[in-house]
């Protein structure tokens, strides 16, 4: 492919306009979708062949590549994958590419084969930074000297001293584990009726071998793992790869498990807290095609595929898919995308399906199975509303007496009750009582949440923390800061003074992460605790057996939002979270606080009657032009200073053209005025389906060049709208 006269368009995992043009050395074999290593001002940078072209005549000199990987190239699916995405969200594709790439590991040479690990002797000498690594190197794991030293935040000497110390000692790194072939008989369950129907339905579409987007439309507990786990087999068994997309927290041991189970292997998972070992073998393995099945969050899709034949893409209507920092995309959609080009079936599966794609199926583009009834039980857990206007609960309790009863009933016959608010901390507000003054973030225009677990104050937009103080702030007085509101924490110490008795678990993402979050999930599935309070968190795809009664403990929070699908998203989290009840052998029952029993979201959550309620929303949407009727883009322009920040997106709107069928709204000072000490301002543009908002969007700001602390962010799509 390549002689000794050619020029490799190398693009590399930087925002850069595009590829950059280096000289192939003779001798060197590169194709498209080579890695490789090439020299960038003084540093060496690993990219990928873009394309090859004859030297020109008049080229002027270039640079040699360095080296090449022995690694299979990234395909040309994959390359056109990172293009269109690129162009779809108006970035750099060397952004895009840098997500590709995100396996440091998988480059590093055969040098690097050397780990460190504890030796047990402390070291001479104990610095912070020492520490920081002796801390790390004690959990028992060999890790590479890039690795640990990156872990730990320190440089590669320390590693290296504390080596000459005699506190690290070298050994070699184990070969990695190859994946193992799935057996495709391993573990299914004899479906029933309506489950065989939808699994014949995707097999028929696996075997065209094109892209079509199948959606599985099931009640919780209807057995759609089971079917698409069918959908991944029949893949499977025409030698595909196959990715099942979860959201992030929906990814547990025990449903890794599962899949282990129904296949006969370990599949490769892929999420944010894995080990770089871990994570290069996952990679490798996605590379060279060992690794036939990869159960993964949404980045999952960026993995270097050598033959994706299908993507499974479970709770599609969840908005964790959509990553709003870095390069913001959805990443159902983009499974969509990536399916179109590679030419396979894309299969999504969820009991409250996403406006937009129900929106598709009406419109014939995708295609639907349905599935009714629970496995083995046909009742759906009765859905009843408390009307907080009369079930008026004492002023300082959160827990409505009827609701308290139903849990005290759960509890004392041996089953397990789930306390639902989706809103962390303790207290999302706190005021002085003596001069009416609240907390807030000293770097964003949004309250401090207390975390009283922890005895902080947080922002929850920027991460800032702080002490509760004792006096208030602004006028000294001691004693009368109160909280106002609840959140999980001031739920559960209710819930401890009410039902003392309680083996109580609470579920947010603050007091748990990673490894700790999955065992506490655990903990839930296998009936430990019998009285859950939880977040978000817990409304999402998982397995709770012995759970029977959900409480929604305030019900109208999302309603109030500016968001367009606040609506939607109440529903369905409304909708998933009383799901979780009633899955196991007894029936299940959800009871939700609300003060707005007559909203037309209330009666139908009470009736179970999606179509209308969805018909309703529907109507809504269209009328106003929003998505999925229209299409939406947010930009937004923060800066240090406020008025700068205004002065260039007034500026900025002026310069916006005239376009049919698009709408700029704005600018307008951001909902949340400040994050991390910067202002922002935003504009909404808003798009008819047939107009060309990429096309507007780069004619109105691809010439604009922000200056000093301005920046300019475009969210094609949005899903926030702070
Ligand atoms: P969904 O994904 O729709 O929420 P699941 O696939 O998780 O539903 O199924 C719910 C429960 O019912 C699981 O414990 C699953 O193992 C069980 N189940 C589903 N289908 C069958 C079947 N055909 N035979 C036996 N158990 C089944
Ligand atoms: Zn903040």
């Amino acid at each position: 492919m390549t002689g000794d006269s050619a020029i490799a368009e190398v693009l590399l995992p930087l925002a850069l306009e595009g590829p950059y043009s280096y000289r192939v050395p003779p001798g060197l074999w590169l194709e498209p979708g080579s890695y490789v290593a090439v020299p960038l001002g003084p540093r060496q940078v690993i990219g990928v062949v873009w394309g090859l072209a004859p030297r020109a005549a008049t080229e002027k000199t270039l640079r040699d590549v360095a080296a090449v990987f022995d690694m299979p190239p990234l395909s040309e699916t994959h390359r056109k994958f990172v293009d269109w995405l690129a162009a779809y969200y108006l970035e750099p594709p060397g952004n895009v590419l840098r997500m590709v790439l995100r396996a440091p590991g998988a480059f590093e040479g055969p040098r690097e084969q050397l780990a460190w690990r504890a030796t047990g002797e402390p070291p001479k000498r104990l610095t912070p930074q020492r520490a920081r690594v002796m801390e790390i190197a004690a959990q028992g794991f060999a890790m590479r000297a890039g690795e640990l030293a990156e872990a730990a935040g320190v440089g590669i000497s320390v590693i290296k001293a504390l080596a000459r110390d005699g506190a690290l000692e070298a050994v070699a790194l184990p070969a990695m584990r190859p994946f193992a072939a799935p057996d495709l008989l391993a573990g299914g369950y004899a479906l029933n009726k309506d489950q065989q129907a939808a699994a014949e339905a995707l097999r028929a579409v696996i075997a065209q071998r094109q892209h079509k987007v199948m959606l599985i439309d099931g009640v919780t507990g209807s057995g759609k793992t089971e079917v698409y786990f069918e959908a991944m087999a029949a893949t499977l068994a025409a030698g595909g790869q196959a990715l099942l997309l979860l959201p992030e927290i929906a990814l547990t041991q025990p449903f890794l498990a599962r899949v282990e189970r129904r296949f006969g292997v370990e599949p490769a998972a892929w999420h944010s807290d894995l080990r770089p070992r871990e994570r290069e073998r996952v990679w490798r393995g996605v590379a060279d095609g060992s690794a036939r099945i990869v159960v993964g969050a949404r980045s999952a899709l960026f993995l270097p595929w050598k033959s994706l034949k299908l993507i499974v893409v479970d709770e599609e209507h969840d908005a964790a898919y959509k990553q709003d920092d870095g390069v913001p995309y959805h990443a159902r959609d983009m499974a969509v995308l990536y399916g179109s080009i590679g030419r396979f079936p894309v299969v999504l599966s969820s009991a409250t399906p996403s406006l937009e794609t129900l929106v598709n199926v009406d419109r014939g583009r995708y295609g639907v199975v349905r599935l009714k009834d629970r496995h083995g039980r046909p009742e759906l857990p009765e859905i009843g509303l408390i009307d907080m206007k009369r079930a008026n609960p004492e002023s300082s309790a959160w827990i409505s007496p009827p609701l308290a009863a139903a849990v005290r009933e759960t509890l004392a016959n041996g089953d397990q009750a789930l306390l639902f608010l989706n809103r962390r901390g303790y207290a999302p507000l706190t005021l002085c009582r003596a001069c009416g003054h609240r907390l807030e973030c000293p770097q964003c225009a949004a309250a401090l949440v207390e975390h009283r677990f922890r005895r902080q104050l947080m922002c929850h937009h920027c991460g800032h923390l702080e002490a509760m103080p004792r006096a208030c702030p602004a006028c000294h007085t001691e004693g009368r800061l109160v909280p106002v509101g609840p959140g999980v924490e001031r739920l559960a110490e209710e819930a401890m003074e009410r039902f003392p008795d309680a083996r109580l678990a609470i579920l947010s993402s603050d007091l748990a992460r990673g490894s700790l979050l999955r065992d506490a999930i655990r903990g839930v599935e296998e009936g430990e605790t019998n009285l859950v309070i939880g977040t978000q968190l817990v409304a999402k795809g998982h397995h709770f057996p012995h759970l029977t009664l959900v409480g929604v403990v305030d019900a109208d929070l999302a309603l109030e939002s500016a968001d367009p699908r606040g609506a939607e998203r109440t529903w369905a989290m409304l909708a998933q979270v009383a799901g979780r009840a009633g899955r196991g052998q007894k029936p299940g029952r959800a009871l939700v606080q609300t003060y707005l029993p007559d909203h037309p979201l209330m009666r139908a959550l009470k009736s179970g009657d999606r179509e209308s309620y969805l018909n309703q929303e529907k109507a809504i949407r269209e009328n106003a032009g929003l998505p999925p009727y229209g299409r939406l883009a947010a930009v937004i322009v923060s800066g240090a200073e406020g008025p700068e920040v205004e002065r260039f997106a007034r500026h900025l709107g002026l310069a916006a053209p005239l376009a049919d069928g698009i709408t700029v709204l704005g600018p307008a000072a951001a909902p949340i005025a400040m994050v991390r000490g910067r202002h922002r301002w935003r504009f909404l543009v808003k798009a008819r389906r047939e107009a060309n908002l990429q096309a507007f969007l780069r004619l109105w700001l691809g010439p604009v060049k922000p200056k000093g602390s301005l920046a300019l962010q475009i969210d094609v799509d949005p899903y926030s709208f702070l």
